[in-house]
């Protein structure tokens, strides 16, 4: 039998380890946290449930496959409450703009901002529909070794109707006439470490998918989902240990065939799945030699996408006026963009994110209370030199405060009655992220499918990648796709 670690029970490691284990592997998947989902983990405190990373959950037909490739069906385990209507996005001047996935009323919204849009809209959804459906069957799940390979699957027309040459800000231009339609749909691209203005068109596929697939919350909140993977993990044979750090990744002949663990123990198997971030395994894991040479120089050009730092707050009445999912824009959407990237501060008026969550499910918080978490993007840690962390958190809730005061959310700092909060240098030491960065290696052009870091290692055979910073990129959907991508690899190479 072959025998499998997986390091780190993020959901790219958990559902890695779900397709080993179904494919007859013995698999043994070391967290070094007490509870699973890494990033996608749990704040659980005086009443009020948190989740502390993604709240936005789309494609649930992703995870209904991986559930059904284990023999069970997610629906049975997980209850998926409709988002409905979705975003709200919140501009200074106080418009805002709705999406949402029932089409008369997107169209009516959209209509506000763009007279005449309807069927400027109907073709949007088709051409974005028709390059998502090409994206997820032909590139996207596709573990192809190069450029030709990859694009290859492809015919020319296909390829020249993805959008590539453009960004998605003017890629969204040649459907929508309104700058806030486009500022809405583009403001994705944060969440992929770019700008609207520079990030690939192909990613209008992103509030298409959103659109298309809808807003979804487990009840219990994303961490539902996460104890269902857990679950399903253990049920079908995967040896779960947490509190379980790894501190090296060992070589053999040539070969990763073991790990050495911070209370002593080493493990041998013949293959070693790392769901630790690429660049946090290259610089730290690797045995010394040429993978732990290439790993550093290939950490230090790995662009990533920005930091965060998040507010779980407690608050001790509901609160009316915001629905689920709010964003909220600075004055200069493109500065703000520019910042993000290039910038070595946390702006004085960032865009921000904010999830009530109990709006959808009450039972996150006792009863007319609410959870609110709010998101506020910051560059990566390395540009943020000597940074008073101590001094940030308390500017920008003051910040966020004020700001949703002047959208008529009526919240004072006394209605909070419980806080905690991460900083970019918590989520860095939390959870290995690289250089703080939250959502792992960025999607730009040239780190995507064939040129973003591979799942596995070059240089060290037996040691493979899976996770946000590998193929074929981040967010819940991608990593568990991901974890198949990786378990089908490891097949091939012990086979
Ligand atoms: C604030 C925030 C908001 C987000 N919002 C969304 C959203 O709304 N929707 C969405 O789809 N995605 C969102 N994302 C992205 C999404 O959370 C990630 O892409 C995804 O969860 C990453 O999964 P992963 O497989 O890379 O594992 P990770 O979450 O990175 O987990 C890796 C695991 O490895 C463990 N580990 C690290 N080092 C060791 C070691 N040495 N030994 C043992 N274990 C180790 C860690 O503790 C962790 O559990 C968000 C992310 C963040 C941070």
């Amino acid at each position: 039998m072959t025998d499998v670690i997986v390091i780190g029970a993020g959901l790219g490691g958990m559902s890695s380890a779900i397709h080993l284990a179904r494919r007859g592997c013995r698999v043994q998947l070391l967290e070094k946290n007490d509870t699973t989902g890494g990033r996608a983990n749990i704040i659980d405190e005086a009443g009020f449930r948190f989740d502390t990373g993604p709240s936005l959950l789309n494609y649930p037909w992703v995870f209904e496959e991986l559930f059904r490739s284990a023999g069970s069906d997610l629906h049975e385990h997980v209850e998926l409450l409709e988002v409905e209507p979705g975003i709200r996005f919140h501009w200074t001047d106080g418009e805002s703009l709705q999406l949402s996935s029932r089409f008369d009323r997107l169209r009516d919204e959209l209509e506000r901002f763009d007279p005449g849009v309807g069927p400027r809209l109907s073709a949007w959804l088709e051409r974005a529909g028709r390059n998502y459906r090409l994206s997820f069957e032909r590139l996207v799940t596709s573990n192809a070794e190069n450029p030709l390979q990859w694009l290859g699957a492809l015919r020319l027309n296909e390829l020249a109707g993805l959008g590539l040459q453009r960004s998605i800000y003017s890629q969204l231009g040649t459907s929508f006439r309104s700058r806030r339609i486009r500022e809405a749909m583009g403001s994705y691209a944060m969440y992929l470490g770019g700008s609207p203005f520079d990030l690939p068109g192909l990613f209008e596929i992103l509030p298409f998918g959103e659109l298309n697939y809808g807003l979804w919350l487990p009840r219990g909140g994303i961490y539902g989902l996460v104890q269902a993977m857990t679950k399903l993990a253990v049920d079908n044979g995967v040896e779960l240990q947490t509190g379980s750090t790894v501190l090296r990744i060992i070589e053999n002949n040539g070969q990763a065939r073991a790990v050495e663990l911070a209370d002593g123990r080493m493990l041998a198997a013949d293959a070693i799945v790392s769901n630790v971030d690429v660049p946090t395994t290259d610089t730290q894991l690797l045995p010394a030699g040429k993978a732990s040479h290439k790993g550093q120089q290939r950490a230090g050009r790995m662009p990533m996408t920005p930091g965060v730092l998040t507010f779980y707050w407690g608050l001790r009445r509901r609160i009316t006026g915001l629905g689920h999912h709010s964003i909220f824009f600075p004055d200069d959407y493109r500065a703000s963009f520019d910042q993000l990237m290039q910038g070595n501060a946390v702006s004085d008026n960032p865009p921000f994110y904010v999830s009530l969550a109990s709006e959808t499910d009450p039972g996150l918080a006792p009863a007319n209370q609410s959870t609110m978490f709010v998101l506020i993007p910051t560059p990566v840690l390395s540009r943020l030199n000597g940074i008073d962390w101590q001094a940030q958190p308390g500017r920008l809730k003051d910040y966020v405060i004020s700001r949703l005061r002047r959208e008529g959310c009526d919240i004072e700092s006394s209605d909070i009655v419980f806080e905690q909060r991460y900083t970019p240098a918590d989520w860095r030491d939390r959870f290995a992220l690289y250089d703080g960065s939250a959502f792992g290696a960025s999607h730009k052009l040239f780190q995507l499918g064939p040129w973003r870091a591979q799942n596995y290692n070059r240089h060290l055979p037996g040691l493979f990648y899976t996770g946000a910073s590998t193929t074929p990129g981040t967010g819940m959907p991608l990593v568990t796709l991901g974890g198949r991508m990786t378990a089908d690899r490891v097949l091939q190479h012990v086979s």
